[in-house]
């Protein structure tokens, strides 16, 4: 288990509770203002993961005594996990409403509209997340004449989630202050700055899922699909063998891999049952 599940998941999976989606959280106005803040720098690059390209041209020593702090700070405001497409599906069947919309990095980098985040809520009707997204004075969010966040049935978003799988894209939840839980998103390393962030800077703004990839070889031809598709460079191949393995030390448990197998190869186990990664994360 994840250091959030202990802290906000009373040793569950910390995403799977339903009170961190509440709109009791909401009520806090601190919350409220980094929301608002959140959204209405959405033109400037994020702070959160510009940083870590920074910080990484400074000298060891000072990497060593910054890098603790900001990511305990990250922690606290804006922090993700990834998830795999069982655990999406969970989420989706206590949550009320569905709210999609533009995707944020894809936005400060691409300049495009890239509608790869979902918004979740345990309100019947959107919710004040987006109740507070509406409120901000945003073309690019908000209109004019379009709905920038667009209302989508559960089906039609976990529809979409299984597409994007196919595709290479790897399931994340993410905090609006923690524990509150705003969204779900669709990242692929090019576009994400959070898997840039931690997977190319080492500099982690989200946790690895809470399983990890184990390989039939019986099973695998080797054509190497799976290898293709992985976001976290975790699957090689062996010539000698014909056949691929999985490097559990990089991989972050997200099963896109298992959805491009068509020889049902590859299976997601509980990260706490592996004892060589259960605590990397
Ligand atoms: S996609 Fe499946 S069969 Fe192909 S190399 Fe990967 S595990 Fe083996
Ligand atoms: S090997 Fe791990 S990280 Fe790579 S696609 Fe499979 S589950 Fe995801």
């Amino acid at each position: 288990m994840c250091e959030f599940c202990h802290k906000h998941g009373e040793g569950k999976k910390w995403y799977l509770k339903a009170e961190n989606y509440s709109e009791d959280l909401l009520s806090d106005l601190n919350r409220h203002k980094f929301i608002t803040d959140f959204f209405s720098k959405l033109g400037e690059p994020a702070e959160s993961t510009e940083r870590p390209g920074r910080v990484n041209k400074m000298p060891r020593f000072v990497r060593s005594v910054l890098n603790p702090y900001l990511v305990g700070r990250q922690k606290k405001v804006h922090y993700g996990q990834v998830l795999p497409i069982e655990d999406v599906e969970k989420v989706f069947s206590f949550v009320s409403s569905v709210v999609r919309l533009p995707c944020i990095c894809r936005h400060v980098r691409l300049g495009t509209e890239q509608r790869f985040c979902y918004g979740v809520s345990m309100a019947p009707q959107e919710g004040e997340l987006y109740k507070i997204i509406r409120g901000i004075d945003m073309y690019y969010l908000t209109g004019p004449d379009v709905s920038g966040l667009e209302e989508v049935t559960k089906e039609e978003a976990l529809d979409n989630f299984r597409q994007y799988e196919k595709e290479g894209l790897c399931h994340t939840v993410w905090t609006f202050m923690a524990p509150f839980i705003g969204g779900i998103c669709n990242c692929d390393r090019s576009d994400c700055g959070a898997m840039q962030s931690t997977v190319v800077h080492n500099f982690p703004i989200m946790f690895r899922a809470e399983y990890v990839a184990e390989l039939n070889t019986e099973l695998c031809n080797g054509c190497r699909q799976c290898m293709r598709v992985c976001q976290f460079g975790a699957i090689g191949y062996s010539a000698a063998n014909k056949k691929v393995f999985i490097d559990r030390g990089k991989c972050y448990g997200c099963g896109v891999c298992r959805a491009s197998c068509t020889k049902d190869a590859i299976h997601l186990h509980d990260r706490a049952s592996v004892p060589a990664v259960a605590n990397v994360w």
